[in-house]
């Protein structure tokens, strides 16, 4: 049997792209990665990046704080009494994945907990092959596989990778070894200042290593870092090298002065966290749909998800270098959804 339409990758661009591929009748089948220790590392599992953040305060409809005292003081009667009761406290990353989630599968969208490693793109309906093992073809495809956490590239930070080094405050920095300890954070962005934030709640001091003299992160979520006592910011600085031992993993790191390069210093830590920005997960294309100079996929027509190949729609993130937001990529897939359900009817697959 040939799939109508396929939809690779399982954050917010996936799962909308889902929610309206269902709810045209098109039946989808969405590949949401699989649960590997190769993907775990990578920053690469099912659901995507939002499941390794924690609360998510810029998702419309979802504000932080009491939500029934505010639906209850707020709202008229008449209006309220349509409202189910609401006892949530904003929401957070995994969570709203999982109701995205299971919002596509109760309009039937059809969920494989594998990877796609291979495509031929060559000639439709296009081929899959699965990580384990199967093929089968589509005559569609959107692609929704996101992008995932850059590391600097140091020998020292493979070496320790989970043994002190990561690039997932959220996922990691409960763990023992950070408890009332330093801890580094590299970058500048929003990133790392959500990172930093986060890990305070465990470390004793939180240093922010940034190779330039002010932060690319927006105002509000600099600010939070700038406030936080237990976040030193170590401006004007790079990393030089990952210091540890095989006994301990990381012990520490040297950075350098990237104003003046003869002056480094060590700073004594038990984790160091990459907040350096992102790589979007295209490997399996294998150059066969056109991407950009940073390896993100091209839209090639403006307001439409239309890729260089034609059935091939994309997404959130992968196609995304700038905005990058939850409700960007939800938005994108529900325009690849969209695309795609009316490029099938031309083609009289319905
Ligand atoms: P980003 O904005 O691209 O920032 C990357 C940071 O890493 C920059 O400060 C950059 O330094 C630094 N960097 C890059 N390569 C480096 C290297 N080789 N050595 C040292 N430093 C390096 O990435 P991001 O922080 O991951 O954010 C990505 C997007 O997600 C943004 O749009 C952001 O707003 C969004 N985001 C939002 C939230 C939120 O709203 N809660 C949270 C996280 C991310 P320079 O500044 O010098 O270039």
């Amino acid at each position: 049997m040939t799939e109508k339409v396929t939809i690779i990758g399982s954050g917010p661009a996936g799962w909308t792209a889902a929610i309206y591929a269902a709810r045209a009748e098109l039946k989808p089948l969405v590949y949401e990665g699989a649960e590997t220790e190769e993907n775990r590392l990578k920053g690469t599992l099912p659901l995507g990046q939002l499941s390794l953040t924690t609360e998510v305060e810029n998702f419309p409809g979802f504000p932080a704080g009491d939500m029934t005292a505010y639906l209850d003081s707020s709202i008229a009667e008449q209006k309220r009494r349509y409202m189910a009761p609401h006892h949530k406290q904003g929401v957070s990353g995994p969570e709203l994945m999982e109701l995205m989630r299971q919002q596509a599968t109760n309009f039937g969208a059809r969920v494989v907990t594998d990877e796609i490693v291979d495509v031929d793109l060559s000639q439709r309906p296009f081929t899959l092959k699965t990580l384990s093992g199967t093929t089968f073809q589509s005559e569609s495809i959107i692609l929704a596989t996101g992008a995932r956490a850059n590391y600097l590239g140091l020998p020292s930070e493979e070496l320790y990778k989970n043994r002190g080094v990561s690039a997932c405050a959220v996922c990691d920095g409960a763990l023992p070894r950070f408890r009332n300890r330093p801890v580094v954070v590299v970058g500048g962005g929003d990133s790392a200042m959500e990172e930093a934030n986060f890990l305070t709640k465990f470390a004793s001091v939180v240093y922010i290593v940034h190779r330039r003299d002010s932060f690319r992160a927006s105002r509000i979520m600099a600010d939070r870092a700038l406030n936080n006592h237990k976040i030193q910011v170590k401006w004007n600085s790079a990393i030089d090298e990952v210091l540890g031992d095989e006994k301990n993993g990381v012990t520490g790191v040297r950075i350098r002065s990237t104003t003046n390069p003869e002056q480094t210093e060590v700073l004594e830590a038990t984790g160091y966290f990459a907040a350096i920005g992102h790589t979007p997960n295209t490997e399996f294309l294998r150059g066969q749909v056109r991407t950009n100079e940073k390896g993100y996929i091209v839209w090639t027509t403006g307001h439409r998800t239309y890729t260089s190949v034609e059935g091939v729609f994309a997404a959130g993130d992968v196609a995304d270098d700038y905005f990058r937001q939850a409700i960007t990529a939800a938005g994108t897939g529900c325009m690849a959804a969209l695309d795609c359900e009316r490029w099938l009817a031309s083609q009289g697959i319905e």
